[in-house]
């Protein structure tokens, strides 16, 4: 049979720039005698081929399944064309088109072959703290504009070397293109600052900032998203005084050692989870400490996980390299004072951290966009990611519907912001809490920025229904200066589109139920919600049961409270505050009929049915935990108590649309007054709460049928509950939606405020 010869054009879209996939075409057209082009266009990657026909579907075959390790392809078209008379396969240059968009990769951690050489005596880059290739290094954080060439990104300061400069140039040389391509030559240095700014360069400011921790000082450190502060993680004296100098009582440090084997001695580590720190994203990951651990109690006081990273740059590499005498483990926890961002600019850095840090590890290549670590950890062998950032972001969230370019803004705690265009959802990197200036401005320029790089213009605004969180402010002024429609998203309806579109739910597929458990949120009834069991989609929903409604004294204030909080719901419900309950003995007389006064009036008293409270009320009244230092911590403390074998519960039943609480705290209140254990009582509360959770959704499946139920929420942080939960609605024959991708905790809010805002539009 005579051979045929043929054209072919293909576009893919996906993430194809910056992760070498013009090489691997180039390769791949080697590999199949095929001639032709190549090229990164606005929309992703172009390629015209000519050659046999055979060659020609043996070549897209095999770029379809085998794309180089960074590459994902969403979608490929391929149209036939004549064959054209190229003499050779080329890679042209970038065609950029004014307002397109392709996905930017997040950083990568360091590859095996960097690693490799960055350790090879006989390597140019041997011991080179910003060695990088193809295939890993900085990507999100350096870039200032598309499309991403190294001119557009933060080492455009730098000019390479000839050696560099051939590498990059050479499609076969695995640096073909590497925009961050860097050496000891022509690339970025460390630098050290010390005692009375004592400058040290290169190899000697790591050998000194070694120095400086393993004897126990504090040392700033500049790494790929921002700041750390760092020390030795089993020096007690050392810990303890970063906590001081930090202002962070007791929120837990996050710690980085050199390899597993060397986590694996402090915490348990199995084999997801070791899948899960070797990832290329290498997240903090929350592992079970090991008792034998010798590591400071203060990194995560009344825990009992740690959380711990790998080394994800060659700089992190070389500090953590094991030495005789040297810090085995490292505290790395972000560089700012509580509840700021981290720090990433040079010069703000010096001036923030300067009271906390003895010394500086800096260089000069320059962060566009801090990113704070990622945290994540394993349920049921699979990620659970609880903060989204490094390494993730600003990777797109494919949606299985198509809206409108929107912008949701997210809410008050660990915002994030969300993006919309074609079929993608770009949810931002962890912005925090937005109590201060600081975070307000890294909120702004974070969404200016992306709207730059991802060429979005949004025409609608999502916001939460709460107009006085900051995120709202904006959207409120936004809309108003761009003249374009706001939509307003309650709370715990955005955390269960957040589960729904975590979990492929298509715009008009059916509804679900949400056990949607959380701290805070404005309800539809001017009251605080969180402890809801809803019934919808993105479209709507309804509020099937709720947990009982509660007097909070002091608004917000009493959620660093619990002890306070806890005598308002002994007073509710009738319960006599006697002296013999832990929590009441925590407020003098005074206090206490101070207290009485602001229930009886209900004065500056808000109506709450939150979950994270009454896990509040329950640690306070367990003398757990009576005074919260950062978000959590009373429910935090609870969980690590609960004892994991008891299987006993309280009751809590439903009356009408109500979870009544009342037996549950009198059963609480007896046992703990006859003496069972504390890690019984918890566990047992635990469990109760499972079991209303089944008994409810039993409930709603007789009368509507459905039995998927999707769990979002910041109470589903708590893994004993979660574990539970999806264990017992299973065995009921619940098909359990978790999420995946996006945190169950508000920093999921904004991709749900986003897919409600969508159906809006859409259906409308
Ligand atoms: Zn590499
Ligand atoms: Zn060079
Ligand atoms: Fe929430």
């Amino acid at each position: 049979m005579r051979k045929v010869t043929s054209g072919r054009k293909i576009k893919i879209t996906g993430i194809v720039q910056g992760v070498g996939f013009r090489p691997f075409v180039y390769s791949m057209a080697q590999k199949y005698h095929l001639k032709g082009w190549v090229l990164n266009s606005s929309q992703g990657v172009e390629i015209e081929v000519s050659g046999l026909m055979e060659d020609i579907e043996n070549f897209v075959s095999q770029v379809k399944s085998q794309p180089p390790p960074l590459a994902r392809i969403d979608f490929l078209e391929t149209e036939e064309i004549q064959p054209n008379h190229y003499k050779k396969f080329s890679i042209l240059n970038s065609k950029p088109q004014a307002g397109e968009f392709v996905p930017i990769s997040p950083d990568v951690s360091i590859c095996k072959d960097c690693t490799r050489e960055l350790f090879d005596p006989e390597d140019r880059r041997y011991r080179y703290p910003f060695i990088n290739c193809t295939n890993c290094g900085p990507r999100f954080t350096i870039i200032r504009d598309i499309p991403y060439d190294r001119p557009f990104t933060t080492m455009s300061e730098f000019t390479m070397c000839n050696t560099c400069q051939n590498e990059y140039n050479d499609p076969l040389d695995r640096r073909f293109h590497a925009q961050p391509i860097a050496c000891p030559e022509c690339g970025p240095h460390l630098s050290f600052i010390g005692e009375k700014g004592k400058e040290f360069h290169k190899s000697d400011a790591l050998r000194e900032a070694r120095a400086w921790l393993r004897s126990g000082k504090i040392v700033a450190i500049k790494g790929l998203g921002g700041y750390h502060l760092a020390c030795d993680a089993a020096n007690h004296a050392a810990v303890q005084e970063l906590r001081k100098r930090k202002q962070r009582s007791q929120k837990p440090f996050a710690s980085m050692a050199f390899d597993i084997s060397t986590i694996d001695k402090h915490c348990f580590v199995d084999e997801s989870e070791e899948t899960l720190l070797l990832s290329r994203q290498r997240p903090i990951v929350l592992l079970h400490t090991r008792p034998t651990s010798t590591l400071s109690p203060l990194i995560a006081p009344n825990q009992n996980h740690l959380g711990m990273m790998l080394p994800y740059t060659p700089m992190h590499l070389l500090l953590m390299e094991p030495e005789e005498g040297y810090p085995e483990v490292l505290v790395m926890t972000s560089g700012n004072l509580s509840e700021e961002p981290i720090a990433y600019e040079d010069k703000e850095a010096l001036e923030r951290l300067s009271g906390i840090a003895d010394g500086f590890l800096i260089h000069n290549r320059s962060i566009h966009m801090r990113t704070d670590d990622t945290v994540a950890r394993i349920i049921y062998n699979t990620p659970y990611i609880l903060r989204r950032s490094r390494g993730y972001a600003p990777d797109p969230l494919p949606l299985s519907f198509e809206p409108p370019s929107l912008l949701a803004v997210g809410t008050e705690l660990k915002n994030t912001f969300t993006l919309s265009r074609n079929r993608y959802a770009f949810i931002s990197h962890h912005i925090g809490d937005m109590e201060n200036y600081e975070t307000l401005r890294s909120f702004e320029t974070g969404i200016q920025h992306y709207e730059n790089i991802f060429k979005i213009k949004p025409e609608v605004i999502a916001r939460d229904l709460h107009p006085d969180y900051l995120a709202s402010k904006y959207a409120i002024k936004r809309a108003a200066e761009e003249n374009i429609p706001i939509v307003n998203v309650q709370h715990h309806h955005a955390h269960l589109a957040a589960c729904l579109c975590d979990n492929g739910w298509k715009m008009d597929e059916k509804k679900a139920i949400g056990i949607i458990f959380d701290g805070t949120g404005l309800g539809t009834d001017k009251t605080i919600w969180g402890g809801e069991i809803l019934y919808g989609n993105y479209a709507g929903f309804e509020r099937k049961h709720h947990l009982q409604t509660m007097p909070l004294p002091g608004g917000d204030a009493a959620i660093r409270n619990p002890a306070r909080t806890s005598l308002a719901y002994l007073w509710q419900l009738g319960i006599d505050w006697g002296e013999d309950i832990s929590s009441v003995k925590r407020l003098d007389l005074n206090e206490r009929s101070l207290l009485e006064k602001q229930l009886q009036g209900r004065i500056n008293t808000i109506e709450t049915s939150s979950m994270g409270r009454l896990f509040d009320v329950v640690s306070s009244l367990l003398n757990i935990c009576h005074e919260t230092s950062y978000e959590g911590q009373a429910a935090i403390e609870l969980e690590n108590i609960a004892a994991p074998d008891e299987h006993d519960n309280y009751t809590i039943p439903i009356k009408d649309q109500i979870l009544d609480i009342a037996p549950l705290m009198h059963s609480i209140l007896k046992e703990a007054k006859s003496g069972v254990k504390v890690a019984a009582i918890s566990a047992r509360f635990h469990n109760s709460i499972v079991q209303a959770i089944v008994q409810a959704c039993i409930q709603i499946r007789a009368e509507t049928g459905c039995s998927e139920v999707a769990l979002s929420g910041g109470v589903w942080q708590n893994v004993y509950l979660l574990n539970k939960t999806i264990k017992m609605l299973t065995e009921n024959d619940f098909t359990v939606l978790r999420h995946r991708g996006v945190p169950p905790n508000d920093g999921g809010v904004s991709l749900g405020q986003l897919a409600v805002a969508a159906a809006m539009l859409i259906t409308r």
